[in-house]
């Protein structure tokens, strides 16, 4: 099979060595452009949220690179994702005349004996050969999100701007070349000695702002249009609430077996919105919570327009910020959102907690 996936961030490095590993051709979907977008909106239903769109048109370019199989994940709950794969695939074949074959990984907890299936039924090669295949994917994983974890930390102190994505960059490179769990290892730790060495500003107290929303909008850069980098080009400490091990060990490995993570923003969000309302709208209340708890000064919520559950997250929102003092920044964002557009609001944002934060600094002088 000539199989393809979402590209998500960085995980397409990762898949890349799973599907090879099962004794497939993978053929990588192209990192999203406008032009992937306009092609997604072209052939989507009006109704449909911006995740939808871009995925269909990487298919569509996909498709047009020779992949026949398209993997990707369904869903549980009340957000239409769910159907989102099925409906991807009946626009493609029906409507555009592909052949093409679409596997959907529902999530396990409820589906084991179907994930097993389909887990059987892709793997060529030999059970130890797939399992260590596997494993350096989940090595990869890790050593992306170290080095995304540690560039946000960084980001806010470099000297000379744009070290820490040039770094960043060149990581990503080679973890992707990486063909051992000890080479991954190597790689990832002589990348996190250059961010140390780089040089910085050891003084600056960069402001922290968490980065919430939903899963797709908050991992790939195209789509939020690089929020993550620009506020770390402003002097912004950026944790970002989702990334893919920490998803997939909470919502697939620990759900499975029903263990409640312990840092649950589920948990968190109960006092204001207590029911599951679909993709991540609980998760982002919980986090906004959690980041008020921490001491964070702000926090950005991603959502895709039409987004149902990050609208109901959205509307609760101002009783959260109010309560727990912190304020929270929604972009919605869709086909007509422009960088310089977003960089602005998250420049006025910026400067309001700056603002902020010195006024409260004054305020804890006078009464000291
Ligand atoms: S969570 Fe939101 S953006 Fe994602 S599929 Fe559901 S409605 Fe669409």
């Amino acid at each position: 099979m000539r199989i393809t996936f979402p590209h998500m961030g960085t995980s397409w490095i990762a898949f890349k060595t799973l599907v090879e590993g099962m004794g497939h051709e993978v053929v990588l979907p192209p990192p999203p452009t406008k032009r992937t977008l306009d092609l997604g909106t072209k052939y989507s239903p009006e109704f449909a949220c911006l995740p939808f769109k871009v995925l269909l048109g990487t298919y569509l370019e996909a498709l047009k690179l020779g992949a026949d199989t398209i993997i990707s994940s369904g869903g549980v709950g009340p957000c239409r994702a769910g159907y989102y794969t099925q409906l991807q695939g009946r626009i493609l074949k029906e409507q555009l005349g592909y052949d093409v074959r679409v596997i959907t990984f529902e999530p396990p907890r409820g589906h084991l004996m179907q994930t097993y299936r389909i887990i059987r039924d892709l793997v060529k090669v030999s059970f130890p050969k797939f399992a260590a295949c596997a494993w350096l994917a989940w090595q990869k994983l890790l050593a992306l999100d170290a080095l995304e974890r540690e560039s946000h930390r960084v980001r806010p102190l470099e000297l000379e701007k744009g070290t820490t994505s040039r770094i960043l960059s060149q990581g990503i490179k080679a973890i992707d070349r990486a063909d051992s769990v000890k080479e991954v290892k190597n790689v990832t730790a002589a990348f996190l000695k250059r961010f140390k060495e780089m040089p910085k500003d050891y003084d600056y107290q960069p402001l922290k702002v968490g980065v919430i929303g939903e899963i797709y909008v908050v991992l790939e850069p195209f789509v939020n249009l690089d929020v993550v980098e620009t506020l770390g080009h402003m002097g912004v400490y950026v944790n970002r609430s989702i990334f893919l091990t920490n998803w997939v060990t909470e919502n697939t490995l620990l759900d499975t077996f029903r263990v409640e993570a312990e840092r649950s923003a589920k948990k968190a969000a109960g006092p204001y919105l207590p029911e599951l309302v679909g993709g991540h709208g609980q998760t982002s209340i919980g986090e906004t919570v959690l980041y008020a708890k921490r001491g964070f000064d702000g926090v950005v919520q991603l959502a895709p327009f039409t987004c149902i559950p990050e609208i109901v997250a959205k509307s609760i929102m101002p009783r959260v910020s109010k309560e727990l003092d912190i304020p929270v920044l929604t972009l919605m964002l869709d086909e007509q959102t422009g960088k310089a557009g977003i960089a602005t609001r998250l420049e006025a944002f910026v400067d309001l907690l700056r603002m902020r934060r010195n006024r409260m600094a004054r305020t804890r002088g006078e009464t000291a």
